[in-house]
């Protein structure tokens, strides 16, 4: 690769980052570190019509909670090629407009929407494709058929018109994708696409090329939505005599539904009870409410990490990669060609993964202020609530679900799980219950190893199986039937606690 890699991600701010467009994001990022090169964005909000307030701040917050930063361009600081958004970039494509009606490449067209509406119910009624092309151009009203005078006339009079990119007939059009190998389209099936509008705005097509070739940018890395979109894109770079240094095109895969048939949308999300964008999103004309990962408790690493292998392989068996571990193994040719269906249980389980990576000093906070809420923090000591943490973070998916799961290290149990009681709990266990008492009383020091030889001790003398009683005994120290090491457990709420809950369970629980 002889060229400085050059890549970008363009959003249009029309709404909330769908997570699709998040993983755009990342594989460019991941391509440009891989090759040494510039990673920048671009907001593509020419379409003023679609325009969403707020949207570009989302796309930019979301990228940074991600750790998706860009070298150049909204919102990460300009570089030489600013302004990147390209509402401010509007005066510079009508030159780019001109030069092509200047080559012949392109038409003034000054058809009224009723006039376009007349010629597509013509061409309907007839059974043939309606589309401004190559053949019905002849019988429309642009430079191609109207007078020099005429037109001149028209532009004088300040007329409005649209510049419409005059395709070739019946050309194939072939390039090469990094993904899909090599692709091609006929002319035939395209239309001729309106480039600039009489407004001064550029449509998406020619502010897309003109802005990537301006840009310098070496590889276009987009989704597969935009695949149609790029022969015409091919013919714009000929046309324009900028062949040579024409990027690259790489169409990703779509992202589909869980069942896999389809895009993944929102209604899935709300259907299944996953978020499908980054952050939470409030539409602010409906107010409808989008769910996003942060709020849902994802770890910005693990959404990385899960976006990654959705399109995405590395070839190994490495599940956990960072995002410097990704770039480092990221290649486009790992990208597959067909679509790849989210996995709700597998997002899960990567922010599982995660979760257990935290160190207890980074979750401890999270444990407090649900002792706050339960007016406890004044009862506990950070040391134990790192303990707590450390023994707790291997059962939890989501660090808010910590107190849940370790309620019982702070409040005595008040219930018991009754299916555990009704199935272990015999006419021996008040005797050994007893006798644990008696044993725990006489410990002078109350750690893992001294507790699990005072129960052998007790099961010996009361010749029960430990099988029969551990699971009884999980319930009566802690309410409930699954946890971390029940030992540690006991150890870390103390002798005086556990002796608490035994006597507690003694006198509450009768068959
Ligand atoms: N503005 C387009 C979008 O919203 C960009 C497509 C492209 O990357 O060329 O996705």
């Amino acid at each position: 690769m002889d060229r400085r890699v050059r890549v970008r991600f363009a959003p249009s701010p029309t709404g909330p980052l769908h997570i699709g467009g998040v993983r755009t994001a990342l594989y460019n990022y991941l391509f440009a570190h891989k090759h040494g090169g510039d990673f920048l964005i671009r907001i593509e909000d020419t379409d003023q019509t679609r325009f969403v307030p707020g949207a570009e701040e989302y796309i930019i917050e979301s990228l940074k909670w991600l750790g998706i930063e860009a070298s150049e361009g909204i919102g990460f600081g300009d570089g030489k090629h600013a302004p990147y958004r390209q509402s401010e970039r509007k005066p510079m494509y009508r030159d780019f407009a001109m030069q092509l009606i200047a080559s012949g490449h392109a038409y003034y067209a000054f058809d009224t929407a009723e006039e376009l509406d007349a010629m597509r119910d013509r061409l309907k009624a007839s059974n043939v494709d309606a589309k401004y092309d190559a053949i019905t151009r002849g019988t429309m009203k642009n430079s191609l058929t109207l007078s020099e005078d005429e037109v001149k006339r028209r532009l004088d009079n300040g007329d409005t018109y649209v510049v419409r990119f005059k395709l070739p007939r019946k050309e194939e059009v072939k390039f090469e994708d990094e993904i899909r190998g090599w692709v091609s389209f006929n002319t035939n099936q395209m239309d001729d696409k309106v480039l600039y509008k009489s407004d001064g705005m550029p449509t998406y097509h020619l502010a897309n090329v003109v802005d990537d070739y301006l840009m310098q940018i070496s590889h276009v890395i987009r989704g597969e939505e935009w695949l149609p979109s790029a022969p015409l894109h091919v013919l714009l770079y000929r046309a324009f005599g900028w062949e040579n240094v024409m990027p690259k095109f790489a169409h990703l895969p779509l992202l589909l539904k869980p069942e896999g048939n389809g895009k993944l949308s929102k209604r899935d999300g709300d259907r299944l009870g996953f978020p499908v964008f980054p952050l939470n999103w409030i539409d602010p004309n409906t107010q409808e409410l989008s769910s996003g990962y942060r709020e849902a408790g994802y770890l910005p690493e693990a959404v990385v990490n899960l976006l990654a292998f959705l399109g995405w392989n590395p070839g190994t068996q490495q599940e956990l990669f960072t995002l410097e571990e990704l770039v480092q193994a990221f290649s486009l040719d790992r990208v597959s060609k067909s679509g790849a269906k989210f996995d709700q249980n597998k997002a899960k389980w990567f922010n599982q993964q995660y979760v257990r990576q935290l160190s207890d000093e980074a979750l401890a906070p999270v444990l407090f202020k649900a002792l706050e809420q339960a007016e406890l923090n004044n009862s506990f000591n950070e040391e134990f609530v790192r303990k707590v943490c450390s023994l707790v973070k291997e059962k939890i998916s989501f660090t808010k679900e910590i107190w849940e799961y370790s309620k019982y290290f702070f409040i005595t149990p008040k219930e018991y799980d009754e299916q555990v009681i009704k199935k272990k709990w015999t006419d021996k266990t008040p005797q050994l219950l007893t006798d644990l008492i008696t044993d725990f009383e006489q410990l002078t020091i109350f750690t893992q190893e001294t507790i699990e030889t005072a129960y052998q001790k007790a099961l010996a003398k009361n010749e029960i199986q430990g099988k029969d009683f551990l699971q009884l005994f999980r319930v009566i120290l802690t309410g409930v039937a699954g946890g971390p090491p029940l030992f540690e457990i006991a150890a870390l709420i103390g002798k005086s606690e556990s002796i608490t809950r035994l006597k507690q369970a003694l006198t509450t629980i009768s068959k």
